[in-house]
């Protein structure tokens, strides 16, 4: 890079465009269900609506699409606007066969959410459309699964200078889009990506559309601004082809006039209820950046704890309420290193098993109180998937010895058992005691305290 590669980059602009699949059960303007898994047979979640058949006319707008909407809009903080209308937005493709797809976009339309911020990102506008079907060029075939599946674009300005910001930035949302769960991660974000480099270059809009990673967004734009410095610009629209990691020519950038958007009659301008608007708005969580900040700053927890907790909303707010009892530093490694590895065994969200909080938090205070050892609490974690239980009731029977005497008699019997690791051991086999450790553990069903029968055996083995 030459010296004046610096300059270039500050005049770099890359906006972007997210479309994610609203995570809801029915489409927008049917009744079907709305299926989130691509590996779906074909057509097996369609009606006349979403297929477009002549005559038919869609149902009202699906309401847990429209608050979906609104609270991601509104975890972008973006301005509500309280009445918009869909628009048919026109184009003639096999995948749309009423031949307009109903957007809230366009030339007439009032965008239902504008002027919204995430990180240090301006946010242009946000809106509702709906998906067409997809159409497969090489069999001809087209399925309507997907089709009227609700969608939401978010439309940022072209703020981000380089491929890195743009991928912190997306790993950001993404994150916080799922503390609310209006997203369907499975199906994943589509992204177009917009480039301008300096006018000495043209200046021109170049459009990178349909981006499915982040590391494909991060690869479009870094071949794309060395592609325009070296060719200059035209206002068009291009593909990336991971395959080559390189992006060529779609079309020619169309204009909004092309779609001759006109509002839907078959459709009803939607009017807010404030007070339900405000309602959203105040039971949002709170941002992944908040819950991080607040771990670190309330409860004293480290910054890399402090972001494996805040990964996941479940995990966090289980660990705030834990917190309410035990203390922090405690509770943290059950969290983060004992819930976490139970989870992943059993390859579970929290959410998806049954966990009662109270019940964790006895385990723990056992532990803490020395009724319970540490090895204990980690089997009878591990029995808390599917389900947890009060361990009042077990506690009597695995209740810790800490009677020495009692240890005293296993560890004895331990030796006699295994001449060959007392041998190793004296022999200065150091690791062979945890081997003996281990045998007083299976024998006393791990209620033995470790510190204690580790003191015992090396005073009876000296
Ligand atoms: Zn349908």
């Amino acid at each position: 890079m030459g010296k004046n590669s610096k300059n270039k980059m500050q005049d770099i602009k890359i906006g972007l465009e997210i479309h994610g699949y609203l995570n809801t059960e029915k489409k927008l303007f049917c009744n079907c269900d709305s299926i989130h898994s691509p590996t779906t047979i074909p057509n097996t979640s369609i009606c006349p609506i979403c297929t477009g058949q002549p005559g038919s006319k869609p149902m009202k707008p699906n309401k847990e699409a429209i608050e979906k909407f609104l609270q991601t809009s509104l975890m972008l903080n973006c301005k509500i606007n309280p009445k918009f209308r869909f628009q048919r937005k026109h184009y003639n493709w096999p995948d749309l066969p009423k031949g307009y797809q109903d957007t809230i976009s366009g030339a007439h339309s009032t965008n239902p959410a504008v002027e919204g911020k995430f990180e240090n990102i301006k946010i242009i506008e946000a809106h509702l459309e709906e998906d067409p079907a997809a159409w497969n060029p090489e069999t001809g075939c087209i399925d309507y699964n997907r089709s009227g599946l609700p969608l939401i674009e978010i439309v940022t300005y072209p703020e981000f200078k380089t491929s890195e910001e743009v991928a912190t930035w997306l790993k950001n949302l993404i994150l916080t889009l799922s503390y609310i769960k209006t997203i369907d991660k499975k199906l994943g974000l589509k992204v177009d990506v917009n480039i301008s480099i300096n006018q000495e270059f043209g200046g021109n809009r170049v459009e990178v559309k349909n981006l499915h990673s982040i590391e494909e967004i991060k690869k479009a734009i870094e071949f794309e601004i060395i592609r325009q410095e070296k060719q200059g610009t035209q206002k068009e629209t291009r593909r990336y082809d991971s395959s080559k990691n390189q992006t060529t020519v779609m079309r020619a950038k169309e204009n909004l006039e092309d779609y001759e958007f006109i509002p839907d009659p078959d459709l009803p301008t939607i009017t807010l209820d404030k007070k339900q608007t405000e309602k959203i708005k105040s039971s949002l969580p709170e941002s992944p950046q908040q819950k991080l900040k607040k771990l670190i700053k309330k409860h004293k927890i480290n910054t890399y704890s402090a972001n494996v907790l805040s990964k996941n909303l479940e995990i966090v707010e289980f660990f705030e309420h834990v917190a309410e009892s035990i203390p922090p530093a405690f509770a943290l490694d059950w969290i983060t290193i004992e819930l976490l590895r139970v989870l992943k065994y059993n390859k579970k969200e929290l959410d998806q098993v049954e966990i009662n909080v109270k019940h964790f938090i006895e385990l723990l205070q056992a532990v803490k109180d020395k009724k319970l050892t540490e090895l204990k609490a980690k089997q009878i974690l591990n029995q808390f998937i599917p389900k947890s239980f009060s361990i009042k009731d077990t506690l009597k029977d695995v209740k810790t010895i800490d009677n020495k005497s009692q240890i005293e008699t296993l560890a004895k019997q331990v030796i006699k058992e295994n001449p060959k690791a007392v041998e190793d051991f004296k022999a200065g086999e150091q690791k062979s005691i945890n081997f003996l450790i281990g045998q007083v553990m299976r024998l006393s069903e791990r209620r033995a305290d470790f510190k204690v029968a580790k003191n015992i055996l090396e005073k009876l083995l000296k």
